[in-house]
């Protein structure tokens, strides 16, 4: 028998390759897995893998069970079949660039790391009740049906560049822990779908992500550059942060890179118009499903980056500063309610200090009233009532006022509140002129 190109005694045929690499369907699968166990490497390091399928051509859809617990590389392999990977626990799988021609099912299987990178799928792909810990799809093209279901990502996930084909689904995922760990750092696991391409946008379909169970951290995404406004989301976890704001990966991705602008990013640059072009994009997403407080959340979004975006003039990101204070961009009816009984407040709680005082109109000559010390509850009420008095008169720009400023200081006060009560109250109804356009 001669030798094949690999050292393995080659088949008989013209090719002269052994029965691993050997392309035909028709190979005995007995025979073939009796040589996949004879190949595993021996006398290996701690970080060698078990076995090198490299280039090898996998006739049968199961019989992968031999790769119990092992590191195993699969470059460039072909399963002619698909590949059936089930109940078992796996250290580490290579399938780069290898290439699917069956369907793919990896069922309750639990592996350290699977880098399907340059992968293609000819056909369907199920991942169900697994849980992976770096998990790397780039670049991968998923040609027919994938579902994720009841899957745990727990250290990373990597879907940089992922062509999805067709009908898409992500249910019940988790990217992090499924156990509650709290106060734990560690388990910042980001879905990274940035530059993903969906060939059928509406068959993706994001459901219960971060969800089924106490999570620790809500789903952390990037979506630079992908076609994300006819995705479903239903029941997302979104990350939020500590102000309880809905962050996007790309935002940090972005403050990242503004903060050091030497280091080169893997994925590409990332720049202010991308980021809130995905605020917007998920913005409209929300829109069109009627999820209008998380529209609301990526519309806040985008205002931030442009707030914070180092190009903004210094006299813009003021006015961003006090229009997200004032009404949340424009984006809370609550928040612009709040903010305008606040300045009212504040006024009335203002007016009656010394020297400011409050006076009545009809009698100029009469003592100005102070906030009284040491003296009756009575006091303390007619004072109150006199500054309210005060303050509605001023703001509903009265002409025939009760009580008056009784200073200069008070009546400059009083130049300041009016239009501050006025703009404050038209942000009120810009806020919820745009909540019931909705
Ligand atoms: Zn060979």
């Amino acid at each position: 028998m001669s030798s094949g190109l690999c050292g393995r005694p080659a088949a008989p045929g013209p090719d002269s390759v052994c029965i691993c690499h050997d392309p035909s369907p028709a190979k005995d699968g007995n025979q073939f897995w009796a040589a996949v166990k004879a190949s595993s490497v021996d006398n290996r390091s701690s970080f060698q893998e078990d076995y090198d399928c490299t280039n090898f051509v996998f006739p049968t859809f199961d019989g992968f069970s031999i790769f119990e617990d092992k590191r195993v590389i699969f470059t460039e392999a072909s399963f002619l079949k698909g590949a059936h990977f089930k109940l078992c626990r796996f250290k580490a799988f290579r399938f780069e660039s290898a290439t699917f021609s069956g369907p793919l099912y990896f069922a309750d299987a639990h592996a350290d790391a699977l880098t399907f990178s340059s992968v293609t799928f000819e056909d369907c792909v199920v991942f169900a009740r697994s849980s992976v810990g770096d998990a790397d799809f780039m670049w991968a093209k998923f040609k027919k049906r994938v579902v994720f279901r009841s899957v745990t990502f727990s250290r990373s996930a990597y879907f940089f560049e992922t062509t999805l084909g067709d009908e898409a689904i992500f249910d019940d995922v988790v990217f992090g822990q499924r156990e509650s760990r709290p106060c734990s750092d560690r388990g910042v696991v980001v879905a990274n779908f940035r530059n993903a391409h969906f060939v059928q946008p509406k068959l993706v379909d994001f459901a219960r992500i971060n969800e089924s169970e106490r999570v620790h951290r809500g789903f952390r995404a990037s979506f630079l550059n992908t076609d994300i406004e006819f995705v479903r989301f239903t029941d997302i976890a979104w990350h939020r942060n500590k102000a309880g704001e809905l962050v996007l990966e790309d935002e940090y991705d972005l403050e990242q890179q503004n903060n050091n602008p030497e280091a080169k990013s893997l994925y590409g640059e990332t720049t202010d118009e991308l980021v809130t072009a995905t605020y917007r994009r998920l913005c409209k997403n929300f829109d069109n499903s009627r999820q209008y407080d998380l529209a609301e959340d990526c519309y806040v979004g985008s205002m931030r980056v442009k707030a914070k975006s180092p190009r903004t003039p210094l006299s813009q990101k003021v006015i961003y500063t006090l229009y997200n204070w004032l009404s949340a961009y424009g984006s809370s009816y609550t928040r612009a309610a709040t903010m305008l009984l606040s300045i009212v407040v504040v006024f009335i709680l203002i007016f009656p200090l010394h020297p400011v005082g409050v006076q009545l109109a009809s009698s100029p000559a009469s003592a100005p009233l102070y906030w009284p010390m040491n003296k009756s509850p009575r006091d303390w009420s007619r004072t109150m009532a006199a500054s309210i008095s005060a303050n509605l008169a001023i703001v509903s720009l009265s002409k025939n006022p009760v009580y008056l400023p009784a200073s200069t200081l008070g009546k400059n006060l009083a130049l300041v509140e009016a239009p501050l009560v006025a703009l404050q109250t038209a942000l009120l109804f810009l806020a919820l002129g745009r909540r019931f356009k909705r």
